[in-house]
C-alpha cells in the first residue's frame, strides 16, 4: 500500500490549495487502506465523503504533497471519529457499582472481567467481587472461579442449577452485605447474536441496572462487529466497548466501525491472554494502525512545525531591520503560545540567552499571553504601526476595548519598545555583545 501511495505522492508536488482531483486520487488509496484494516463498508463511504468535503480547498504546507496533506486530514479525522480522548471506566456511583461485560462467545469477557477485576483493585483501591452469569458452556463459572483465585479477587460461591438472573439476584445481594465497591457480571455469549441471548441479557440488566455495560469485541472481528455493536445497542444500554485481541494482526478497523455506529466510547483493550495484557484506548495509536500511515502523518506533523518555525524567523528578520511593530509583536506572542514559550523568535537570535532568562521572569504564560492580544487587537491600524500615538485617551479607550489597564498598556508598550530598541541595535552591531554592560 505505501508504495502505491507514494507513487501518487511524487506525482503531486505542487503548493496551494487542495483541489478536488488531490483529493480524490489520494482518497482512493485510503479507501483501500480502510477496507483492507476491516473497516464496514457503510463506515467506510461516510468517513470518505466527511474527509473530502473537509480536505478540498485546504491549503497544502510548504514541502509537503498534496496526498500527504490528505493523508494527515484523514488521519486527525480518524482520531476525531475514534473519540480523541481515552475514556476511562465510569464508577461515579452509589456502591456496589455494578459492570456488565456482554458480547459473543469466545470474544474475551471472561479474561477481561478478570483484568479489569485486577486492575481496580491494585490501581484503585476498589473492593471488587466478579460473578459469572454463565450457565450455558460447561465449566464457565469455574472459569472465572480460577481466574479470581490467580488474582487475589473474589468471586461468587458457585450454586448449581441457578438461571442467571437469579445469580444476579444473589450477586447483587452478597456484594452489598460484603462491602464490595464494584461488582462485575460477566455474562454467557452465543456464537451468534439471537433472541434468546437478547432477552437473557435484558433480563440481567434489569435485574441489576448497571453502571457501566461494556460490549467486548474481538478487534478481528472486522465487519461483522457493526451488526454486533447494533444489536447489542439496541438490547442493553451500552456505555462504552472494550476491544480485545489487539494484538493479532488485525488492524482494528472494528474500533472505527463500533465507533462509528454507536457512538459509544471504546474504553479499553486487550492486549493479549495475561491477566496485564489491558490498555487504556488511544485513538491516535489505533488510527495509525488503520490507516498504516503513521510515517507519513509524523512527516506531515513535522512540516507544519517548520512553517510555525519559519514564521518566527521571518519576525526575528523584522526585528533586526527595526521595522518592528506591534502587530509584528503579536503575532511574536501568537507563536509564544504556540510553541510554548520563548521558543519563538527570539530564540532565533544569537547571544539571546539573558533576554530569554529576563522574558521567563516576566512569567509570560497564556493568559498574560492573551491579554497583551487583547490589547493589541483594540488599537487601530495606525496606534498598532506607531505605538507613539499612544496618548492618555486613547490609551483609555484601548484599556476599555481590551478589558485591561492603563497601567498594562504601559507595560505592553514599554516591552515593545524595548524589543525594538534592542532589535536596532542587534542589527546594528551585529550581534548581542555589549548589550547588557559588557556581560551577555
Ligand atoms: P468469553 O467466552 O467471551 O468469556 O471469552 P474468554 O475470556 O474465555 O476468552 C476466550 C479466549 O480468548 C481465551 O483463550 C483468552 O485467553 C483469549 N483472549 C481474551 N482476550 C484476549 C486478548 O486480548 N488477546 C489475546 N491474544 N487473547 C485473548
Ligand atoms: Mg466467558
Amino acid at each position: 500500500l505505501s508504495d502505491r501511495l507514494s507513487g501518487i505522492l511524487d506525482k503531486l508536488t505542487r503548493r496551494g490549495a487542495l483541489t478536488e482531483q488531490d483529493v480524490s486520487e489520494a482518497m482512493r488509496e485510503v479507501r483501500r487502506a480502510l477496507l483492507e484494516a476491516d473497516v464496514a463498508l457503510d463506515v467506510v463511504k461516510d468517513f470518505v465523503e466527511r474527509v473530502k468535503e473537509k480536505a478540498v480547498g485546504q491549503e497544502v504546507v510548504k514541502s509537503v504533497a498534496p496526498g500527504q496533506m490528505v493523508i494527515k486530514i484523514v488521519h486527525d479525522e480518524l482520531v476525531e471519529t475514534l473519540g480523541r480522548e481515552p475514556e476511562p471506566i465510569d464508577l461515579a456511583a452509589a456502591v456496589p457499582v455494578v459492570m456488565m461485560l456482554v458480547g459473543l462467545q469466545g470474544s474475551g469477557k471472561t479474561t477481561t472481567t478478570a483484568k479489569i477485576a485486577r486492575r481496580l483493585q491494585t490501581r484503585d483501591k476498589q473492593k471488587v467481587l466478579m460473578a459469572s452469569l454463565d450457565t450455558r458452556r460447561p465449566a464457565a463459572q469455574e472459569q472465572l472461579k480460577i481466574l479470581g483465585e490467580q488474582t487475589d479477587v473474589a468471586t461468587l460461591p458457585i450454586v448449581e442449577g441457578e438461571d442467571p438472573v437469579t445469580i444476579t439476584k444473589r450477586a447483587m445481594d452478597a456484594a452489598r452485605r460484603g462491602g464490595y465497591d464494584v461488582l462485575m457480571l460477566d455474562t454467557a455469549g452465543r456464537t451468534h447474536i439471537d433472541e434468546e441471548l437478547m432477552a437473557e441479557t435484558a433480563a440481567i440488566e434489569k435485574a441489576s441496572t448497571p453502571h457501566e455495560t461494556l460490549l467486548v469485541a474481538d478487534a478481528l472481528t472486522g465487519q461483522d462487529a457493526v451488526n454486533l455493536a447494533q444489536n447489542f445497542d439496541e438490547c442493553v444500554k451500552l456505555t462504552g466497548i472494550v476491544l480485545t485481541r489487539i494484538d493479532g494482526d488485525g488492524r482494528g478497523g472494528a474500533a472505527l466501525s463500533m465507533r462509528a455506529v454507536t457512538g459509544k466510547p471504546i474504553k479499553l483493550l486487550g492486549t493479549g491472554e495475561k491477566i496485564d495484557a489491558l490498555e487504556d484506548f488511544h485513538p491516535d495509536r489505533i488510527a495509525n494502525r488503520i490507516l498504516g500511515m503513521g510515517d507519513v502523518v509524523s512527516l506531515v506533523e513535522k512540516a507544519i512545525e517548520n512553517v510555525e518555525v519559519e514564521k518566527a524567523e521571518a519576525a526575528a528578520k523584522k526585528m533586526r531591520k527595526g521595522t518592528f511593530d506591534l502587530d509584528d509583536l503579536s503575532d511574536q506572542l501568537e507563536q509564544m503560545k504556540k510553541l510554548g514559550g520563548m521558543g519563538g523568535v527570539l530564540s532565533m537570535l544569537p547571544g539571546i540567552g539573558k533576554i530569554k532568562k529576563q522574558i521567563d521572569a516576566a512569567n509570560l504564560d497564556d493568559s498574560v499571553l492573551n491579554r497583551q492580544q487583547a490589547i493589541i487587537s483594540s488599537m487601530t491600524k495606525k496606534e498598532r504601526k506607531n505605538p507613539k500615538v499612544l496618548n492618555a485617551s486613547r490609551k483609555k479607550r484601548v484599556a476599555a476595548g481590551s478589558g485591561t489597564s492603563v497601567q498594562e498598556i504601559n507595560k505592553l508598550v514599554k516591552m515593545h519598545r524595548q524589543m525594538a530598541d534592542m532589535m536596532k541595535k542587534v542589527g546594528k552591531r551585529g550581534g548581542l555583545g555589549g548589550l547588557f554592560g559588557g556581560g551577555g
